[in-house]
């Protein structure tokens, strides 16, 4: 999968995609980043990529020259691409809009600075526009390294487990059961006995009910969309049976 990414400091990208899962999968050709800075793309010889607001007020805006610039220049790179614009005013990205971008074989992702980009480009020139959570960042490049980091995982090959990333959060509207690991006692916090024990549909069945249990206390809005079996309902009756 191809990623484009448009901005003003591809800096903030080196060492993400240099290091662990990203890293290697770049390494290894699963996953390809390309940088482009927008800066490169502006017209007068300032190479200026903001400016100052139409109608007034604080802050600078930037110009649609040089990002429709950039766009046009790298459209033609490789197969057509699906053009993302990072943005707080855009849909939220969620485990599902993953899911969809993990199936395009290439996705342009233009981050934005200062108060945001020129409203013409994202009415005329992408196809959609994507926030990553209801708060203002100081730039789209975390955005979009979220979106890569996301996506690329669930890319085939760059797991070293392939079961995972189905078996997680979100691969239904359900949190993930808890984890531990070794020392079964740390600091008197003992590991629940149930996980040392060796068998298996035990385990399997304590998992589940954890995770339903946890989802329904910690995200009410995930547990309504959930559709309950005939097991799911006995294990949370147990655990409600079991609580203190
Ligand atoms: N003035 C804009 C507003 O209120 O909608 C916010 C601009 S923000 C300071 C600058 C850039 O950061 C945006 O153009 C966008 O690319 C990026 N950005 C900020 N918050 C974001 C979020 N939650 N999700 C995605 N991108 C974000």
């Amino acid at each position: 999968m191809i990623f484009d990414i448009l901005t003003i400091f591809p800096g903030i990208f080196e060492s993400p995609l240099r290091e662990s899962i990203l890293g290697k999968a770049c390494q290894r050709g699963i996953l390809t980043v390309r940088l482009h800075n927008i800066r490169d793309y502006a017209p007068d010889k300032h190479q200026m990529t903001d400016d100052r607001p139409f109608g007034g007020g604080e802050g600078m805006v930037m110009k649609p020259e040089p990002i429709v610039g950039a766009l046009e220049a790298v459209s033609p790179l490789g197969p057509t691409p699906h053009v993302v614009l990072l943005s707080p005013q855009g849909r939220l990205f969620t485990q599902d809009v993953a899911r969809r971008f993990r199936t395009m074989p290439r996705l342009v992702l233009v981050c934005g600075r200062y108060e945001g980009v020129d409203e013409r480009v994202a009415e005329h020139f992408v196809d959609e526009e994507i926030s990553i959570g209801d708060f203002i960042l100081t730039g789209g490049e975390l955005a979009a390294l979220v979106i890569v980091d996301a996506v690329a995982r669930l890319l085939p090959g760059v797991l070293g487990n392939e079961a995972s990333p189905e078996a997680e959060s979100f691969a239904e509207p359900v949190l993930e059961h808890p984890h531990y690991t070794r020392p079964r006692d740390f600091r008197g916090y003992k590991v629940p006995e149930v996980l040392l024990s060796g068998d298996h549909e035990r385990i399997r069945r304590w998992r589940r009910m954890q995770a339903l249990a946890r989802t329904r206390a910690r995200r009410p809005d995930l547990f309504s969309r959930l559709v309950l079996s005939e097991e799911d309902r006995k294990l949370l009756d147990e655990y409600d049976r079991l609580a203190p």
